[in-house]
C-alpha cells in the first residue's frame, strides 16, 4: 500500500524527539508538510527540521507548552497562516511522574493530568474548527499499554492514557459524520527517554514478560500512526491500534 499524504498540514505535539520525533520524520516521508511543537528543546527541534529537509521533506518547529491554552491557540493561527489549516493532528506530547499511590502527591498526579489529557483536550478544541471546515481530517491520539492494563507506580498516568482513549472514543462518534476520524495508538514499551532511566536489570525483567522478548523502536509505532493518517484508513474510527510486541492483547 502506498501511503501518500499529498501536502497535507499536519501537526504533531513533543515532536523534537522520541516517538515524536519519528512520526514527523515519517509524516514527511510521506508527503506530508509537517509543523511540530517542542516545549525546550530547541536545538533538537532545529536539528530535526534540517534532518528532514535533508530527506527532501518539510517539517517546522514551534516551541509551544500543551497546558498552555494562549500558546497553543497562537501556535495554531501562526500554522495556518504560515503552512495552511491543518488536517492531521497527533497528539503525542507525554509524561510520566510515577510513583507508588500511597506516597504519590497532588502536583505529581496534576502535572501529569495536564500535560497528557488536557494537553490533548486543548490542542485538539484548537484544530478542530479546521478539520470540521475542511470535511475531513484525521486525529491519533499516543495513548499507552498502561491505559490499556493499568501498571504499578503509575495511576497517574494509567488514569491520563485511560482518559485519552475515553476522549478518542466519544470525539470519534461526534465526528464520524463530519468526515474527520479519531484514533488511537497505545504503544507498549519503547525505547526512548521516558523508558531510558528504567535500571538495566529492570528492563531486563520487563523484556522477558514481552513475547516479543524486547522494547519496541520508535520507528516501530510511527507506521501505525500514518497509516491512520491517511486516506487509506478512512472508515476506521474510534479504534485503539496496540504496537507493543504482543504484551497485551
Ligand atoms: P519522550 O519523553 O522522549 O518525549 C515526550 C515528548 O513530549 C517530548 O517531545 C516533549 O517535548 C513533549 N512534551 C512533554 N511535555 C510537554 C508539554 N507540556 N508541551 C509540549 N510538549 C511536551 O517520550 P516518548 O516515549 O517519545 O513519548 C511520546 C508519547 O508516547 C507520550 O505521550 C508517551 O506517554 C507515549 N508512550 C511512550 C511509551 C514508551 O515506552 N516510551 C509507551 C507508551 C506510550
Amino acid at each position: 500500500m502506498n501511503i501518500q499524504l499529498n501536502n497535507k498540514v499536519c501537526l504533531v505535539t513533543g515532536g523534537d524527539r522520541g516517538i515524536g520525533r519519528s512520526i514527523v520524520q515519517s509524516l514527511a516521508a510521506s508527503g506530508g508538510v509537517v509543523a511540530f511543537f517542542y516545549r525546550t528543546h530547541e536545538d533538537f527541534a532545529g536539528e530535526l527540521e534540517k534532518e528532514v529537509a535533508a530527506t527532501g521533506g518539510r517539517a517546522r518547529a514551534f516551541q509551544a507548552d500543551v497546558t498552555d491554552e494562549a500558546a497553543v491557540g497562537e501556535a495554531v493561527r501562526t500554522i495556518h497562516d504560515e503552512m495552511g489549516p491543518i488536517e492531521i493532528l497527533i497528539n503525542n506530547a507525554g509524561v510520566n511522574r510515577d510513583r507508588s499511590f500511597a506516597k504519590m502527591t497532588t502536583e505529581e498526579w496534576d502535572d501529569v493530568i495536564a500535560v497528557n489529557l488536557r494537553g490533548t483536550f486543548l490542542v485538539t478544541k484548537a484544530v478542530l474548527p479546521n478539520l470540521i471546515e475542511a470535511g475531513w481530517g484525521r486525529i491519533v491520539n499516543i495513548s499507552s499499554i498502561v491505559g490499556q492494563r493499568g501498571n504499578f507506580g503509575q495511576a497517574n498516568y494509567a488514569a491520563s492514557k485511560a482518559g485519552l482513549l475515553g476522549m478518542t472514543k466519544a470525539l470519534a462518534v461526534e465526528l464520524a459524520g463530519k468526515g474527520v476520524t479519531v484514533n488511537a495508538v497505545a504503544p507498549g514499551f519503547i525505547e526512548t527517554d521516558m523508558t531510558a532511566g528504567i535500571p538495566e536489570e529492570v528492563t531486563q525483567k520487563i523484556a522477558a514478560t514481552i513475547p516479543a522478548r524486547r522494547f519496541g523502536k520508535p520507528e516501530e509505532v510511527a507506521p501505525a500512526v500514518v497509516f491512520l493518517a491517511s486516506e487509506q484508513a478512512s472508515y476506521i474510527t474510534g479504534h485503539v491500534f496496540s504496537v507493543n510486541g504482543g504484551l497485551y492483547l
